[in-house]
């Protein structure tokens, strides 16, 4: 029989009582490091103090409006987010996907506010946009598109880092260009910062509108507010979603005001996008990861934390074939043959959460507010884990 929650993820057989900072706590008192958060959502940790108060003040005023009416919360998240970024105005959503869908949708109603006939979106190749027929369809491939009918048309996916094939095919008739600086569920895959100069400056010449997806690169992960900023240069629309909302469902689309021209009243909408629980939240966490010495303390634990798993792909040759990624976005690609749900759970088993990805890659992604000491925690355990595959291996 089926199980009544709809079968479409392999989970692992764990639940869990409670989270504390960086540590969940399973219902028979395992306690584990969490070095997934989530899948990069829990970015100040679990139960953090200031994002649980923001949430309880904000539950015993107002829970909802509706976007029929002003909401103040989500007026303050958009004034923080365009004082802090490049955009200019800001569309709230619940979820990455559909960040990314307003992203899109603001792409094509540019030009088609501009009269001009340009629908044509580029993506790269191994991209994740989310799971809706709009986001599917900008990844353009495999497990995540097949049986699932025709796709949007209008997409088209060039191969990563590869600026000369986008040369080749984005052009003056081309809408948009979306990437993700560091791609997350393709296998932490970060483009040159020199690549994404390169693909402003074709934009720029082409007119296509440049658009990133810092669903999970974004909010700090990378030790910038947002992954881009370390190539400076700026996109005219972005996705972000996941450490914004802290553990609450928030995602957003930014945009400069050009870029948005298309997007006026009636255009679109979400019932609970930017509702004032969302918001409430997501301002506090912007307010923590913006406060001073935040992202620089980011920077130097993800030094700390590079250096170590360097040290553990010395160790385990056997095993990881190479440490990858930027700031606390880190990934172990493991030697061909080795599968990343091995290690998953071998992690699991010593007690340290991690997340598979594609290319073979193990995702280290602890909470922003990771201590010195857990990320020495971790690394033990992972130690550990590492010693216990070995072993199998080689009974
Ligand atoms: N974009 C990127 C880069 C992501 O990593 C994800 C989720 O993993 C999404 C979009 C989709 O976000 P959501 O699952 O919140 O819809």
């Amino acid at each position: 029989m089926i199980s009544p929650v709809m079968p479409t993820y392999a989970r692992a057989p764990i639940e869990f009582d409670r989270g504390e900072g960086s540590w969940l706590i399973a219902t028979d008192g395992t306690r584990y490091l969490d070095f997934g958060a989530g899948i990069a959502v829990t970015a100040l940790g679990h139960a953090h103090p200031k994002l649980v108060t923001a949430l309880e003040n904000q539950a015993r005023r107002v829970w909802h409006v509706s976007n029929l009416y002003e909401i103040p919360e989500q007026r303050r998240l958009a004034e923080r987010l365009v004082e802090a970024t490049f955009a200019d105005t800001v569309f709230v959503t619940n979820s990455g996907a559909e960040a990314m869908e307003c992203s899109i949708k603001t792409a094509r109603k540019y030009w088609s506010a501009t009269g001009e006939d340009r629908v044509e979106i580029v993506t790269i190749e191994g991209a994740f946009h989310g799971r809706t027929i709009g986001a599917i369809s900008a990844a353009g491939a495999g497990k995540l598109v097949d049986g699932f009918g025709p796709m949007l048309p209008g997409f088209r996916q060039v191969p990563f880092g590869d600026i000369e094939a986008m040369r080749a095919t984005v052009s003056d008739r081309t809408a948009a260009v979306f990437v993700e600086p560091v791609q997350g569920e393709g296998g932490i895959r970060p483009l040159e910062a020199e690549y994404l100069r390169e693909l402003r400056r074709l934009c720029d010449e082409t007119g296509a509108l440049l658009g990133f997806d810092e669903v999970q690169s974004g909010m700090g992960r990378t030790g910038h507010l947002f992954a881009h900023e370390a190539a400076g240069i700026t996109p005219d629309i972005m996705a972000i979603a996941k450490g914004i909302g802290g553990g609450f469902p928030l995602g957003a689309c930014l945009a400069t005001e050009e870029a948005a021209r298309g997007m006026t009243p009636g255009t679109h909408g979400s019932t609970y996008g930017g509702n004032p629980l969302a918001c409430a939240v997501g301002l506090a966490v912007l307010e923590e990861v913006l406060s001073e010495g935040f992202l620089d303390d980011v920077r130097r634990k993800a030094g700390r934390l590079m250096q170590s798993l360097a040290g553990l792909a010395d160790a385990h040759p056997g095993v990881i074939a190479d440490v990858r990624g930027a700031g606390l976005l880190l990934g172990l690609k493991l030697v061909d043959g080795t599968a990343p749900g091995k290690l998953v759970e071998a992690g699991r088993e010593a007690g340290v959460l991690t997340v598979p990805a594609g290319d073979n890659v193990v995702r280290i992604l602890p909470p922003l507010t990771v201590t010195e000491d857990e990320i020495g925690a971790g690394i033990e355990r992972l130690d550990r884990a590492l010693t216990a595959m070995e072993r199998e291996a080689a009974a």
